[in-house]
């Protein structure tokens, strides 16, 4: 089984796009074991020149699949490397669909922790490099920093929101995250539960 990866730019499609299907399916399935199971079924992974970066989005307001949509840079990179990268972060959005700009920072900071420790994991891009030069916005730098040593913690604990508390990861409110991350500051959960200042 596989998720299709459409390429709708003018660029050529690579040898490599092919290879990458599987590996859609094999993130999916991860981000499933991590997080429970997606409310929406991700029907492919497309190339396009949207020129608003990675996103999820909903073929015809569909109410039950959505595609994930790279962007045209993932051309520039060999093996397929920055469309996994984008589509790792875009897997965790599918869990629960929320309309662009309505992701919190607590949705944004699992997003960036899964997309850097699976393509770190899997000897995509170091560590460093991650750091350095692939997670670079404000927003998402500070929700990685922010969600990381709670994951570190309390590695079940998006699950038991989704799964157990019936929450969705930008519609739940800081006395939901006191539940699942029982150690956290009022402050901290305030933060989490706040909008993300940049989306995707
Ligand atoms: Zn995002």
């Amino acid at each position: 089984m596989s998720i299709r990866f459409d390429w709708e730019l003018t660029i050529a499609r690579p040898a490599w796009a092919d290879a990458l299907q599987s590996r859609f399916r094999e993130i999916e399935a991860e981000v499933a074991t991590l997080f429970g199971p997606s409310n929406w079924r991700v029907r492919r992974v497309v190339a396009t020149n949207w020129v608003n970066g990675p996103d999820v989005f909903r073929p015809d307001e569909s109410p039950t699949e959505v595609d994930i949509r790279v962007s045209k840079t993932v051309a520039n990179f060999p093996d397929g490397k920055s469309a996994l990268f984008q589509s790792a972060h875009e897997f965790v959005h599918a869990l629960d669909f929320v309309d662009i700009g309505q992701a919190s920072v607590l949705e944004e900071g699992v997003a960036v922790w899964f997309q850097a420790d699976w393509c770190v994991r899997n000897g995509l891009i170091n560590a460093q490099d991650m750091r350095d030069k692939w997670v670079t916005s404000k927003c998402y730098r500070e929700a990685w920093v922010a969600v990381s040593p709670l994951l570190a913690s309390y590695p079940d604990a998006i699950k038991q929101l989704r799964v157990e508390l019936g929450k969705s990861l930008s519609n739940c409110d800081a006395s939901d995250l006191k539940k699942v991350f029982p150690g956290i500051s009022d402050e901290t959960a305030a933060d989490l539960v706040k909008k993300c200042e940049y989306v995707h």
